[in-house]
């Protein structure tokens, strides 16, 4: 389950291992967090940067190599029976020995007053998809980890300044990130302040921001015609709840081998509860897990559980 990194890896492990295989996409090909990540430059094998977009669409092509096959189907619950597992989505089910799940993290959202109103009308979670609409325009992103402050970089390519929200004096994000960041003097870093609220009116959408700085205090308002959320994700594992052990955060909790504490059942990717969330860890997962499933399948020592 789930058509990112870690998923589409376990699938070309598992067709290549000529397993009786099916990839199932919440939403057709997606490619997962990384497609929408404008510019991958640490993954293995790739001397000049590539688009996420592009480095998933290759591996969906290599996928499709090894004949695996694609459905798309929302899982909302997984009931262990006596034959396998259940697989239940809103219009069709499916009946699995094994499952792999890959299904990723979304976008957290920051639930002040204004971001129902205005999302999509200048309140957004995808910079490569709408950055492009804010060329010479004041825009703001909010978040001081890798993905705020890698997206805030290429915003600068359009936006006339970007202002970095981050609720702290210290990024959080790579060293690297960091120093591309704060060398570019498009770059405005706003420290120690939050967004109270959204502003804008429904016909122009957004318009600015309320913020504060939360050391003074001090109440302001920036005016930007669209704000970039990077402030974190939450787990895709509401299917696995109750089923499969989680962590505090919703991540599932997986041995060495990807097998959880439910034989059969494997994670792999961002949805795992694990330090490292890069695309280089995740197709080595989706590996891992596509050989456990095999070895659990054909009565192998793995997936007996952590
Ligand atoms: P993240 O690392 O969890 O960072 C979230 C940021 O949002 C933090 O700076 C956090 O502040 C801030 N934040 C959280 N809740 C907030 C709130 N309510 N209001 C204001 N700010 C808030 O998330 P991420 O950047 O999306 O990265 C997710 C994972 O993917 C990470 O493991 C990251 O390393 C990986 N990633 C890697 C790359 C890469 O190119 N290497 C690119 C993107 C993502 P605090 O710092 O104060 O907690």
């Amino acid at each position: 389950m789930g058509g990112g990194p870690a998923g589409l890896t376990a699938g070309i492990y598992a067709a290549r291992g000529r397993l009786d295989v099916i990839l199932l996409e919440a939403k057709p090909l997606t490619g997962g967090q990384i497609a929408t990540t404008d510019i991958v430059e640490n993954y293995p094998g790739f001397p000049e940067p590539v688009s996420g977009a592009e480095l998933m669409d290759r591996m969906r092509k290599q996928a499709e190599r090894f004949g695996l096959p694609f459905a798309t189907a929302d899982i909302t619950k997984i009931t262990p029976r006596d034959d396998g597992f259940l697989l239940e989505g809103a219009r069709t089910s499916y009946l699995a020995r094994a499952v792999i799940v890959a299904t990723g993290t979304e976008p957290r959202r920051l639930g002040v007053p204004g971001e129902k109103e205005f999302w999509g009308m200048g309140v957004t979670t995808c910079a490569t998809c709408d950055g492009p609409l804010y060329r010479d325009k004041p825009v703001a992103v909010v978040g001081g980890g890798d993905s705020a402050v890698k997206e805030a970089v290429y915003l600068t390519n359009f936006a006339s300044v970007v202002y970095l929200l981050h609720r702290r004096d210290r990024l959080r994000a790579e060293t690297v990130i960091q120093e591309q960041a704060l060398a570019n003097d498009k770059i405005d870093v706003r420290w120690d302040t939050v967004v109270t609220a959204m502003l804008g009116d429904a016909e122009s959408g957004l318009t600015g921001l309320a913020l504060q700085n939360v050391k003074t205090e001090e109440a302001s308002e920036l005016a930007v015609d669209c704000v970039f959320l990077y402030v974190g994700v939450l787990a895709n594992t509401d299917m696995v709840e109750g089923l499969v052990a989680l962590d505090d955060a919703g991540l599932i909790i997986t041995d060495n081998d990807m097998a959880t504490n439910v034989p059969g059942i494997f994670a792999a990717g961002d949805c795992r509860s694990k330090t490292l969330k890069q695309v280089a860890t995740a197709v080595g997962e989706g590996a891992a897990a596509a050989f456990s499933a095999q070895e659990y399948l054909t009565g192998g020592p793995y997936g007996a559980g952590c």
